[in-house]
């Protein structure tokens, strides 16, 4: 690897000081504030409205596949946990209804840029069923020769030949769920997948010629030491993945049932987990890995790198991608969609998704609808987020605003975060500092316009 940037400084005062409850911001207004107003009809008319246009962005697509064998204690995912892969086929004629649906009301001309296959399990589906998807996928939408597909990937699903055969199917990215890899602590969670078996997977998929072999990481989970996640760190980063995710383990057991079985005095206390924090952002920038933003890492050559330095880097409902305005289609239970501006959910049960599909309806449960305002503060809290400049006068032509005047509130509650370091302020631009990267959320949260009203969410800290 190239030699580390330095573009971001940690500091452990700052982190005590500025670390706060907040949304993550994959999407704005957050997918709390979707409401049932927003129904089947309305995201349709979003659709057709799209087909009507000669100049329509690109599509990004999202498939949830929902089944699991086991349950990992953990887990805030929708999920449905069985071991009767039966249910595949089922579930799989309901996919084509949706995408039948939705196709026919998008119009012909729309390219595919970007796939992604979340769970739940994908691999839960077997080879022939996840062949299946993916022939039905290409029946309905337009795929470009270069579109990114990428597919998440249990490790204790991983058979010889399971990632070949992925590769086989046109993915070219792929995610590991690791988690960590101490016994003691994969135990506590009821996940067990030794090293070597990740091992062997990452060894396959660099065999298979995936570009992009990215890990998740999660720290504050039960059993976890300093020591014990030094160990896992060091690991991975001899397993090399050109992206690593170090996700902040929040432990909700009143809204997540699966963590109910966590022995909650087996968790690391507050000031360990600050320590695991911090040990692991210095460990990971002494390899050579570049803080992207929020929870995300990656090699510097890697084009999520290339895409933050260039400023095109960008932020939806799968994290960070370089893939600029998309429409985002999310296809099955609880999948969410973006199409011009507005956000829309699916039903979180198989049943209420079946129910709908077969009364020819979308299966919608919720969304919403951004106003202009929504759209001009979504735009600049993604730019916060991507760690980018917000240009001034950039925002005043495109929105026919008067920056100073409209934001002169929030400019005055930027003042603390400018004071400590954190953004400079100047009549050209906001900016984030390198002391700043870690708390873009923080900076994000000033310009959201929902954040004092009641909201069905809880919202995690940064450690
Ligand atoms: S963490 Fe992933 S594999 Fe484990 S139960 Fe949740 S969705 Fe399934």
């Amino acid at each position: 690897m190239n030699a580390p940037t330095t573009d971001i400084e940690i500091s452990e005062e700052l982190v005590r000081k500025f670390d706060k409850l907040g949304p993550r911001y994959t999407s704005y207004p957050t997918a709390d504030r979707f409401h049932a107003a927003f129904t089947e009809q309305t995201y349709r008319g979003y659709l057709e409205q799209r087909a009507g246009h000669s100049s329509n962005p690109p599509l990004s697509l999202y498939v949830h596949l929902p089944f699991c064998e086991s349950l990992c204690y953990f887990c805030a995912c929708n999920k449905i946990i069985t071991k009767d892969h039966a249910r595949v086929a089922e579930y799989l004629r309901y996919l084509d209804k949706e995408m039948a649906l939705v196709a026919s009301r998008l119009g012909t001309d729309r390219k595919t840029v970007q796939l992604h296959l979340g769970g739940g399990t994908p691999t839960f589906f077997n080879a022939d069923e996840l062949g299946q998807l993916m022939a039905m996928l290409r029946r309905h939408f337009d795929f470009t020769p270069d579109a990114e597909l990428g597919v998440e990937i249990d490790p204790r699903t991983v058979h010889p030949g399971t990632l070949t055969m992925l590769a086989g199917l046109g993915f070219n990215r792929n995610s590991f769920g690791v988690q960590d890899f101490d016994p003691a602590v994969q135990q506590a969670v009821n996940r067990i997948q030794p090293l070597d078996m990740v091992e062997r997977a990452v060894q396959e998929s660099r065999k298979a010629g995936f570009q992009s072999i990215n890990a998740d990481l999660i720290y504050g989970l039960p059993k976890q030491t300093l020591e014990s996640f030094g160990r896992t760190l060091d690991s991975l980063i001899a397993l090399s993945p050109d992206r690593i995710a170090l996700y902040n383990y929040a432990h909700l057991p009143q809204r997540f049932k699966a963590q109910r079985l966590i022995v909650a005095s087996d968790l690391p206390s507050a000031e360990a987990r600050l320590q695991i924090f911090l040990m692991s952002m210095r460990r990971l920038l002494d390899a050579g890995y570049v803080y992207i933003g929020l929870d995300h890492f990656s090699k510097p050559d890697d084009e999520l790198n290339k895409a933050r330095l260039d400023k095109s880097l960008h932020r939806n409902f799968q994290g960070y991608t370089t893939r600029a305005e998309c429409d985002l289609i999310g296809f099955g239970v609880s999948a969410i969609s973006k199409v011009g501006d507005s956000y829309s959910q699916a039903v979180r049960t198989v049943n209420a998704y079946y129910q709908h599909l077969d009364a020819g309806m979308l299966p919608i449960e919720k969304g919403f609808e951004l106003s202009q305002d929504d759209v001009l503060r979504r735009d600049i809290i993604m730019t916060l987020m991507c760690s980018a400049p917000v240009e001034v006068a950039a925002v005043n032509a495109k929105y026919g605003i008067d920056f100073n005047t409209y934001f002169a509130p929030e400019l005055a509650r930027l003042k603390p975060y400018e004071d400590a370091g954190l953004i400079t302020i100047d009549p050209t631009a906001i900016r984030i500092t390198p002391k700043g990267r870690l708390f873009v959320r923080a900076s994000g949260m000033v310009f959201d316009s929902y954040l004092g009203q009641p909201t069905t969410s809880t919202y995690s800290k940064l450690i």
